[in-house]
């Protein structure tokens, strides 16, 4: 217990160091992009092939810095009930053309009304990083499938995937900082994964089988009205109500 509670301590501070790098590195990075635009209008094709690699490259950095600012602030700052019925289908819907693309195809199967408490914005980039490993787990075509139903008390959203799968020693490592089997992973996409469905006192949990495919499923509580009514009056700091 105790070590568990250095560990976190120490996820706490490299949080914070995290969040003020990646907001120190940032502004730098948007500089330089925008000179290099600039001077490209004045440099031959040659040397403009040569920016766009520069251009690509900083994207990439960008795109990085933003998984560690993920990693700074997971906790869920807007929870509201929301219905992650809608919130499930617009995501898939806005990433067919990613998974297409990659010669995925990316099938739904949701039930109508699914109630959560959840940050919007949060549960968004949990789908997203589900099923963007599922993408990249799948070289050449697949099939990845989104469900969500209820179960009991519980909502589930499962997303299942016919790539590449995992060992089992892989998926013990799964959510732990920086691991990445991928040359151009960050290994953060997870660990901040698993953060913010605890912070929606959910569970993440994987099978996998390796050659055969991953199914990821978040179990988190449905929300009733009434749960609303509660967390709302809670929230007003009423405690006389019931
Ligand atoms: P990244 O995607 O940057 O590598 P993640 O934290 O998202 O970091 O994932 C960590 C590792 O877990 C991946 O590099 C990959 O090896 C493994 N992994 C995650 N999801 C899947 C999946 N659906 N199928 C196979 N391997 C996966
Ligand atoms: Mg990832």
């Amino acid at each position: 217990m105790r070590e568990e509670i250095r560990k976190s301590e120490k996820l706490n501070i490299i949080s914070d160091l995290a969040a003020s790098i990646a907001h120190e590195v940032r502004n730098p990075l948007t500089v330089v992009r925008g000179f290099i635009q600039l001077a490209q209008s004045t440099m031959d094709e040659d040397n403009r092939r040569y920016m766009r690699t520069a251009i690509s490259e900083l994207d990439r950095a960008e795109f990085i810095i933003s998984d560690y600012l993920n990693f700074a602030k997971p906790e869920l700052e807007h929870l509201e009930r929301v219905n992650i019925a809608v919130e499930v289908r617009n995501i898939v819907t806005f990433m067919t053309s990613y998974a297409t693309m990659q010669a995925v195809e990316l099938t739904l199967d949701v039930e109508d009304t699914l109630y959560v408490f959840v940050d919007k914005v949060k549960f968004k980039q949990v789908i997203i990083n589900l099923v963007k490993n599922s993408v990249e787990a799948i070289r050449q075509g697949g099939r990845i499938e989104v469900r969500a139903h209820r179960n009991g008390d519980c909502v589930q959203v499962t997303v299942i995937d016919n790539g590449e799968g995992m060992t089992a020693e892989q998926v013990e490592r799964l959510g732990k900082p920086f691991y990445s089997t991928k040359e151009k992973g960050t290994g953060l996409g997870l660990m901040v994964t698993f953060r913010i469905v605890e912070a929606m006192s959910g569970t993440l949990t994987f099978e996998s089988e390796k050659g055969r495919g991953t199914q990821a499923t978040i179990t988190v509580p449905f929300a009733t009205k009434k749960d609303n009514f509660k967390r709302r009056n809670h929230d007003a700091g009423d405690e006389s109500s019931h």
